[in-house]
């Protein structure tokens, strides 16, 4: 099923697709998040089709029925996948499920050159269910450079009626010669009130609007992000943080705002008091509280009196926190939230 918010790049694919203006490769830039890889499977269950129409795939011809049974033998996925995997062949598969939880965000998580080899491989054999093959590259942002270079030839001119999807972050993660043959659909920002009604019927119980806002504010407005946030406690983890603060803002005393930053990890930390920061900053601008989910938590005018040099050295503590995460002494990062919220609570 597709997401309601992906229809119109879905539409971008079909219109170029039916309209015989497709080239051989594509790029989709969304994040997982945004449903990238929900969008990536659409495209690719059309091309496949015996028999599309404007309204898309037919959903009835024996290609749909395989795609839909994880066994369509002219679909195949690259995973980002660690050396065992590989090893597993795991790195490799045509079941459309797999690629949506191909959800890896350590370092040992990439794109394979061998894997991509082996692409390579299989997208030069014949078709074997119909007339076209198509292959998928998911979490492409995660190509090293040298994985990207093996790719290139192939992901420049494909083998006639092959089409190859990259989906990756961002456009600006991939090498200018990769993007240069594409066909490139960017996934805009989703409106809140579409987030929110997606939130409201995909979660269990009631969804209670304030948290929903939270959910979408630190997902970047991305729908299953802010699922995976309300679900995960992320939302839950914030709305302590921000009390904390207060609290912190006024008795002067950091220790349990310190406490409940520390029980995160440090992306989670970034995340929370970069999207706290830049909701200060907008509020001392002028910006309306119905905009500001994180700081309507708290009493935004507690926080209104920070002076803005301390809020961008915080911004920067928390950029030096995350990018030396694995290196710094463990107690580094306490020592510095400690040592910048008691500055935010002098200003
Ligand atoms: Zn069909």
């Amino acid at each position: 099923m597709l997401y309601k918010w992906l229809q119109p790049s879905c539409d971008e694919f079909k219109q170029a697709y039916l309209g015989g203006r497709l080239p051989g490769s594509v790029i989709i830039a969304a994040s997982r998040q945004l449903g990238g890889e929900n969008l990536a499977l659409e495209c690719a269950k059309l091309y496949l089709c015996h028999d599309p129409t404007p309204g898309g795939a037919c959903g009835g011809c024996s290609s749909c029925r395989s795609f839909a049974a994880a066994s369509h033998p002219d679909f195949i996925a690259v995973l980002s996948s660690t050396s065992d995997e590989l090893d597993r062949g795991e790195d490799l598969t045509n079941n459309p499920t797999a690629v949506l939880e191909n959800d890896v965000n350590d370092s040992r998580h990439t794109v394979r050159v061998d894997s991509l080899r082996q692409l390579s491989h299989w997208l030069n054999e014949s078709a074997v269910g119909g007339e076209r093959k198509c292959a998928i590259i998911s979490n492409a942002h995660q190509m090293l450079p040298s994985a990207a270079n093996s790719i290139l030839k192939t992901f420049e001119e494909p083998p006639e009626n092959t089409l190859i999807i990259m989906v990756s972050d961002s456009l600006s993660a991939l090498l200018p010669t990769i993007l240069s043959r594409a066909f490139k659909i960017t996934v805009p920002e989703v409106k809140k009130e579409t987030g929110l009604e997606f939130l409201k019927n995909s979660i269990s119980g009631t969804l209670d609007l304030n948290r929903g806002e939270l959910g979408l504010k630190l997902a970047a407005n991305a729908p299953l992000g802010a699922k995976e946030y309300l679900e995960d406690g992320t939302v839950e983890s914030c709305t302590e943080v921000i009390e904390a603060l207060g609290v912190a803002v006024k008795t002067g005393y950091e220790h349990d705002a310190v406490k409940a930053l520390l029980r995160l990890d440090s992306f989670k930390q970034a995340l929370i008091l970069n999207e706290f920061i830049d909701e200060v900053l907008k509020f001392k601008a002028g910006v309306s509280q119905a905009e500001l989910p994180l700081l309507r938590i708290s009493d935004p005018l507690l926080f209104a009196k920070l002076p803005a040099t301390h809020l961008f050295k915080a911004h920067d503590d928390m950029i030096y926190i995350k990018n030396k995460a694995p290196f710094l002494p463990s107690r580094a990062p306490a020592a510095l939230l400690t040592a910048w919220i008691k500055a935010l609570v002098k200003g």
